[in-house]
């Protein structure tokens, strides 16, 4: 079974290569490759994409979110549009699955 989430890692790991800048666009100081989390306000609503790469310039702050992270970020907006949809549909269709129960459990 392939794990998704290591997959997505390998995935930006090779995006960020192919697409590294040598320094900072604003102030030619040197980046250094952080996770942040990404926010977006659409229609009221937040929306949030945690632990992502992008580049932080350690001399005037600026981050630069590499191409690539932007559109996932917007693919991700627009897939739970989407989920959000289809929960309103079926609201009163409620299954538990063992192992989301689990996570739920040992979260926090
Ligand atoms: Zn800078």
């Amino acid at each position: 079974m392939i794990n998704h989430a290591e997959a997505e890692q390998k995935k930006y790991a090779e995006m960020l290569e192919e697409n590294k800048p040598s320094e900072c666009e604003a102030c030619s100081g040197p980046l250094s490759l952080e996770k942040i989390n990404l926010e977006d306000y659409q229609g009221g609503k937040l929306y949030l994409m945690e632990h992502v790469p992008a580049y932080v310039c350690q001399s005037c702050g600026e981050v630069w979110i590499p191409e690539p992270i932007m559109e996932e970020f917007e693919k991700m907006i627009e897939t739970v549009k989407q989920k959000k949809e289809a929960a309103v549909k079926s609201k009163n269709i409620r299954t538990v699955n063992k192992s989301q129960a689990k996570r739920h459990k040992e979260g926090k």
